[in-house]
């Protein structure tokens, strides 16, 4: 296949291209727009149909099956690869570089699904045999195991095109459940959304699985999103996005007459605590390496390190001066949306003008592009403000300034809930430390050392949430194979006969 792609703009619903009587345009950061049909509540209502009848045979596929499928669907995005970085570029306006990278880390991570469930362990299986001498009782044989929940609504993120949006891993988690999926195609790249569901639909007739498994529903009004969540054959929500739009979607599955878990991912300002002997070994270099971890990608990162934690010292100014001089090199760089970037705009002239935030470096870019904003302020002045504490999605961050230990670990302890927090740390800061991680831990999702929270990688251990607003699940990861749990239910199956038994329990 080749590099050229050009969108027709229709949703994919139950195997069938549909178009639809009103139209959105794209707006892409370069090159040529185009028009997609606007979803309808009508065309939810198919999607979630066909899922439910798709539940009845995918929801009982083997698991040499699903591994299959998940594989070729990584086949056939490679196949697309060059289209997909195409379009992708076009839309978002990520660099080729990112897109490579991401359309790597999408496959990967169908193909980390396809041989975890071989393996069979997230089945959790427990078998307790029967006792039938027991007394006073008998005990009848049980046995457990997770089971997929049904159909379950993906919200694609509009800074992952490609690694948490259409096939990314909300999908495949819930797809290697073996959940049929229904995806809200996100506005800000549905070119891409297309692409990568024609991907899907051609391993679903490749590997003979229903047409119903996968339906894409491009977004143009908030009226489908709404209907997704709703829908009463949905049984669950993956969603990455803003706090108000996750917020308004989880409260919206919470009043079903059959509430529903809603896995959101929404805002987080990934704190990092400079301690005292790192700063006097390294102020300058942890300065810089947070400029350039701040800054890439535009800042458009859900572990942006947008607050750092610093004493106040002459090694904590050292190390305000390296990220300040680092972050006054960086060029203006494009944002994924107009609405993103005056989201960004909006939050800069908010510290700017706050009386209790001094400003270390501002910068005047305009539409959709950012240039970094650095701001100070004291624990005091943080911990009475909360607008202080929200995320500015961009490159914009804050430095808190502490006075001593007590304020450091008060301060934590005055943080909401986080994707990660961040220690950079010598051999000597150990007793410090060992005081702030039992407090991080009840903050976030991921805790480093020496590192920058930037990369996520796809793995086991990886943990990719946190306590509230970081998720709003926090026993929840949407990245790394615990992630399959969201969309499974243990289900007990007592005095059942093994011929009678699951294929996977027999
Ligand atoms: P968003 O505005 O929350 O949109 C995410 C998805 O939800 C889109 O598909 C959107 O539909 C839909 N949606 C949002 N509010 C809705 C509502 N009230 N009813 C129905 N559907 C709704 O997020 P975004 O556009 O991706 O980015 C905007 C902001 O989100 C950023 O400025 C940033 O603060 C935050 N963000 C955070 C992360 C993170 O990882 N924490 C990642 C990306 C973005 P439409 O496509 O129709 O708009």
């Amino acid at each position: 296949m080749d590099g050229s792609f050009t969108p027709h703009g229709k949703h994919l619903i139950a195997g069938e291209w549909v178009a639809g009587e009103s139209t959105f345009t794209s707006d892409p950061a370069s090159g040529p727009s185009f028009d997609f049909a606007i979803g309808t509540v009508d065309l939810v209502n198919q999607a979630c149909q066909s899922a439910e009848e798709a539940f009845w045979a995918y929801g009982y596929t083997s698991r040499e099956e699903r591994s299959h499928f998940l594989n070729t669907i990584a086949d056939e995005i490679e196949t697309r690869a060059d289209a997909i970085t195409l379009i992708g570029t076009s839309e978002t306006g990520l660099p080729k570089s990112r897109l490579v990278g991401e359309r790597g880390r999408t496959t990967s991570q169908l193909r980390l699904f396809a041989s975890h469930i071989l393996k069979g362990e997230y089945l959790d299986i427990r078998h307790d045999a029967a006792l039938p001498d027991r007394q006073p009782a008998p005990r009848p044989d049980m046995r457990m195991m997770m089971r997929p929940i049904g159909p379950v609504a993906v919200f694609g993120a509009s800074n992952f095109p490609l690694a948490f949006s259409t096939a990314g891993g909300d999908t495949a988690s819930a797809l290697a459940a073996g959940c049929p999926v229904v995806v809200k195609g996100h506005s800000a790249h549905p070119g891409t959304g297309e692409i990568i569901a024609e991907a899907i639909h051609s391993a679903i007739k490749k590997c003979g699985m229903p047409a119903g498994t996968f339906s894409l529903i491009q977004g143009g009004n908030r009226l489908v999103g709404q209907a997704i969540v709703q829908h009463p054959l949905i049984k669950a929500v993956g969603f990455t996005g803003s706090l108000s739009g996750g917020r308004a979607l989880f409260d919206l599955c919470a009043q079903r007459p059959e509430p529903i878990p809603f896995f959101g991912e929404l805002g987080s300002v990934n704190p990092m605590f400079l301690l005292p002997e790192a700063l006097t070994a390294r102020a300058a270099e942890i300065g810089a390496g947070w400029a350039s971890s701040l800054t890439m990608g535009a800042g458009q990162f859900c572990t942006n390190p947008g607050i750092a934690v610093v004493p106040k010292s002459p090694e904590g100014d050292a190390f305000v001066s390296a990220a300040q001089s680092a972050l006054e090199e960086t060029d203006a760089q494009i944002m994924l949306t107009e609405g993103i970037a005056k989201a960004y705009h909006d939050g800069k002239a908010h510290f700017s003008g706050h009386n209790a935030v001094k400003s270390l470096l501002t910068t005047e870019s305009s539409g959709r592009y950012a240039l970094p904003n650095l701001y100070e302020t004291d624990v005091e002045a943080y911990l009475q403000d909360h607008t202080l504490s929200e995320e500015v999605f961009g490159p914009l961050a804050l430095v808190i300034r502490v006075s001593g230990t007590d304020e450091m670990l008060m301060l934590a302890r005055g943080f909401t809930g986080q994707l990660t927090a961040t220690i950079h740390m010598d051999a000597s800061d150990a007793p410090l430390a060992r005081q702030l991680l039992p407090i991080l831990e009840r903050k976030a999702g991921r805790l480093l050392v020496n590192g920058f929270p930037t990369g996520v990688e796809v793995c086991d251990s990886m943990v990719h949430g946190g306590p509230y607003p970081a998720s709003t699940n926090f026993g929840a990861t949407s990245v790394g194979t615990l992630s399959i749990r969201r969309f499974l239910r243990p289900v007990c199956y007592q005095g059942i006969p093994t011929d009678v038994l699951p294929a996977d329990l027999d």
